[in-house]
């Protein structure tokens, strides 16, 4: 294109904003969530907004699991490394584990809780009556990536899991899995994220019989189609030691996440020798389903975090609501808004700065807070709020009972 002097037009550059959505990492830093630092590479140091974050995902996981029957238990971080030796990750794993001799033993952080999990079901003779044993931990793990390739919350050393092992029958493999199928839906459909499943069948090589394989790969598309739920299947893509779902998430960028699977295990109630009597009175192994809902909180939130463009749902923002006071006239009836709020558990911040209220608007939104309640003395002296919302604008005047329907 030319111009009237015959100086040829520049194209306007895009604004970075716009080409390119923002990294996780750079909203983490804007909206204060989290920092990394060099002294622990791959785990990052949470900060009050962050962890607000993390609590809100905590609670609804927890919910999900009182409602499915779930026991919560807690394993150490720390244990010696013959547990994994029994367990087989040191032999298979051993390169991505952290491991390091205290006195004359060698001690290992988890790279996964499920030994741990078999050693809490070992304490009790298990009866058929007492199964299916679902036991739930939101454990700490640790993986030794290679820090080449650690990026922000996407990749990391620690890892927080959303990690469950149920203890079943082979009979109950089926009612189990939808079950867990049933949270997994439930979970994504508050998040309006539409899951993929994938059912990963038998690798080459692979441990137990061929029929056992093939028994249980029809359980698991039959508790998917139970459900009504569509699936891909991903040939030999299973682990050795049994099939598994895949849970895949597809973000707003268009691109696709594995975010988490249940995952059927024959081989460590063999290691472990874990047993129950059956109604014969016969000693009997069970079948463990690993499985996650959502994996690990950090990816998960880091995803999230792209996803929404740092503008998350209602349930899940660290901040839901900003009381903004127009000037020092409308102070007590802010703190009063403010402390409603408050006492009806609504996450809310309240800003009575001497800055004019547009600066304060400008503040709140660009740290993506869902509803800004603006006060002044109009608002004040009819006992009302101004709301506006994120994304839409100003939604007018409410009273405060109003606005709990709203949020409600
Ligand atoms: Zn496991």
């Amino acid at each position: 294109m030319k111009t009237s002097n015959g100086v040829k037009k520049q194209k306007k550059p895009q604004s970075p904003e716009k080409s390119k959505p923002k990294d996780h990492r750079e909203l983490g830093r804007e909206l204060d969530l989290f920092s990394f630092h060099e002294v622990s590479p791959g785990a990052p140091f949470w900060h009050y907004k962050g962890m607000l974050i993390v609590k809100a995902l905590e609670k609804f996981i927890r919910e999900l699991q009182d409602k499915h029957g779930y026991e919560e238990i807690s394993t150490p971080i720390m244990v010696k490394k013959e547990l994994f030796e029994k367990s087989g990750h040191w032999e298979f794993f051993k390169d991505d584990m952290f491991y390091f001799k205290a006195g004359t033993e060698t001690y290992a952080l988890k790279p996964m809780n499920c030994p741990e999990s078999a050693l809490v079901y070992q304490t009790r003779t298990r009866s058929y009556r007492d199964l299916p044993l679902r036991l739930a931990e939101i454990g700490r793990l640790h993986r030794n990536e290679l820090s080449g390739v650690l990026g922000g919350l996407l990749r990391v050393r620690q890892i927080t899991m959303d990690d469950a092992h149920i203890y079943c029958r082979f009979d109950q493999i089926k009612s189990e899995l939808v079950s867990v199928l049933k949270m997994t839906e439930e979970f994504y459909k508050r998040l309006g994220l539409p899951v993929v499943y994938g059912l990963a069948t038998r690798p080459k090589k692979a441990m137990g019989s061929v029929k056992t394989w093939k028994e249980a790969e029809k359980l698991l598309g039959e508790a998917l189609e139970e459900l009504g739920l569509k699936y891909q299947t991903l040939k030999g893509e299973g682990a050795f030691y049994g099939p598994k779902i895949h849970f895949d998430i597809k973000d707003s960028l268009d691109r696709t996440w594995t975010i988490a699977t249940a995952q059927l295990d024959f081989q460590i109630p063999e290691r472990f020798q874990l047993e129950y009597i059956d109604a014969d009175g016969q000693a009997k192994r069970p079948v463990i389903i690993h499985r996650a809902i959502f994996g690990s909180f950090e990816r998960f939130i880091g995803i999230l975090l792209e996803h929404f463009k740092g503008a998350l749902p209602f349930w899940l923002s660290p901040v839901q609501v900003a009381v903004l006071a127009i000037n020092d006239q409308v102070t007590d009836y802010s703190k009063k808004v403010f402390e409603a709020l408050k006492n009806k558990n609504v996450r809310a911040e309240l800003d009575l700065r001497n800055e004019s209220v547009g600066k304060k608007i400008r503040e709140a939104e660009l740290q993506k807070i869902p509803y800004l309640l603006i006060i002044g003395e109009k608002e004040a002296a009819s006992e009302k709020v101004a709301v506006r919302e994120r994304g839409k604008g100003d939604i007018g005047q409410k009273t405060l009972e109003e606005f709990w329907e709203i949020i409600k």
